[in-house]
């Protein structure tokens, strides 16, 4: 999501004339899009903020800019905090920065935090690939996850028209895009918002409607989707993955403990009971499915044997990839303040456990490649090794190959190509093409 916001500042500082300067320390404009989710992340913006705010001290003209999560966060103490800053925005108002640009250039101090309605994006966003695209389909957060600060940071639920979503991804097509991501906090929460109820009283507008409303634009060859939510992931949905070839076969559902009393403390609404349940009709629909995840060790109160049951929903589940971290108290958040917080100790540790086990299933799971036939959208060139493409399985695995063929073709970014998997590591594979 602050990937996507990134790309669509930066289109706009383009527009206005900016361009990209080869070093932090050389720029004449900086701008931090900034993220909360965990203090580490917060950390890390003060100790960018300090070097900047020296170069200021010798360099006037430099403008400051502290955009996302932790500007909507601090708002005006970030500015007592360091006082060189020339604009703190918050997520929503990512659209508007040549507005609040021209306040800047004429001499004020600005904060942009109030709540706002986001305006549709007008601009060209700069993306970093041209073939993978993201697309926000719905913005802000109207669950109350005990630990999570994002509905604070980013606001209501607010989503966007299955029209201007429609319109916004052919355009991409034009461009030649081939894969892309609709975003979304709690995706499945789409359309909530928006009007509309059909002849058999269900709602319209949901993200099932939109996956059929979008799936005919031609030249988009792959639709993924981010973050699920399993109390809110839907049958009809699944089934609807399974029916439609461009949708891809890899679903991230964050379950983030695996004791039902930790999941209610954490305000998730579900069990663990029907998270499994989820699971196993993709896979019953869709078998080659990947799942990955998303998981808290250490919350306040999580006894051992609580943490046990978090590794036996992995071993049992066997997740492609889960992306773990430690409880971080975060500020304005229920459980923030309990009394009942673990030790840094604890919390290394159970990282630690949880992070080995997630790697070895991974690793198991990938075993179902070696020898496989895989296709696989080449977006580019392996950074490490300039004779290799990259790219992605359906299932979102990284995959390598050599750029060469065995007839002696030289495959190009964008192209799809079929590869037999010859090597299988934890997170990624190599293979050959067949032709
Ligand atoms: N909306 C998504 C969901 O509900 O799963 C993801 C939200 S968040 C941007 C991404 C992940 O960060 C969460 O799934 C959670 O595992 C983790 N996270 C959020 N708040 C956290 C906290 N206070 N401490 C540690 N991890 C946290
Ligand atoms: Fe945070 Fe929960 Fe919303 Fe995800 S669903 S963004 S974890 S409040």
């Amino acid at each position: 999501m602050n990937k996507a916001d990134s790309e669509r500042m930066a289109g706009i500082l383009e527009k206005i004339g900016y361009q990209k300067a080869k070093e932090e320390l050389e720029a004449d404009l900086v701008l931090y899009n900034t993220c909360t989710i965990r203090d580490n992340a917060e950390q890390k913006v003060y100790s960018y903020l300090g070097r900047q705010a020296k170069r200021k001290k010798i360099l006037p003209h430099l403008k400051l800019v502290v955009a996302g999560c932790v500007a909507q966060q601090e708002g005006e103490s970030l500015l007592r905090r360091v006082p060189e800053i020339d604009l703190v925005m918050g997520p929503q108002h990512a659209n508007r920065l040549e507005s609040l640009l021209n306040q800047v250039e004429n001499g004020q101090q600005v904060i942009a935090t109030e709540q706002s309605h986001i305006l549709e994006d007008l601009t060209t966003a700069r993306r970093e690939s041209n073939i993978c695209a993201w697309v926000n389909v719905i913005y802000g957060c109207n669950e109350r996850c005990t630990y999570c600060v994002v509905p604070s940071v980013r606001g209501k639920e607010q989503s966007r028209s299955p029209q201007a979503i429609r319109l916004e991804i052919e355009h991409l097509a034009s461009l030649g895009y081939k894969e892309i991501t609709l975003l979304g906090q709690n995706i499945d929460a789409y359309g909530r918002d928006l009007p509309g109820i059909t002849k058999e009283g269900r709602r319209q507008n949901t993200l099932t409607d939109l996956l059929l409303y979008i799936h005919d634009i031609k030249g988009i060859e792959r639709i993924r989707f981010a973050t699920s939510h399993p109390r809110y992931f839907t049958q009809r949905l699944i089934k609807t993955c399974s029916e439609l070839k461009k949708v891809c076969e890899h679903f991230h559902i964050p379950f983030q403990s695996g004791d039902n009393n930790i999941l209610k403390a954490m305000g998730r609404g579900y069990t663990i009971e029907r998270y499994k349940r989820i699971v196993d009709r993709i896979r019953e629909l869709i078998p080659n499915a990947s799942i990955s995840a998303d998981v808290i060790v250490a919350f306040p109160g999580e006894s051992d044997s609580q943490f046990q049951k978090t590794l036996a929903i992995i071993e049992e589940i066997g997740f492609d990839q889960v992306n773990t971290a430690a409880f971080s108290p975060r500020p304005n958040t229920p459980a923030a303040n309990w009394r009942n917080q673990l030790p840094e100790k604890v919390k290394i540790e159970r990282l630690k456990e949880l992070n080995l086990l997630v790697e070895a299933t991974a690793k198991q799971r990938n075993n179902r490649y070696k020898n496989a036939i895989e296709e696989v959208l080449i977006e580019g060139f392996n950074p490490k090794n300039q004779e290799q493409l990259m790219g992605r399985t359906r299932t979102n695995r990284l995959t390598f190959f050599p750029e060469k063929g065995p007839t002696g073709y030289l495959y190009k970014p964008g192209e799809l190509v079929s590869l037999q998997i010859n090597e299988v590591r934890s997170f990624s594979l190599s293979g050959t093409p067949l032709k």
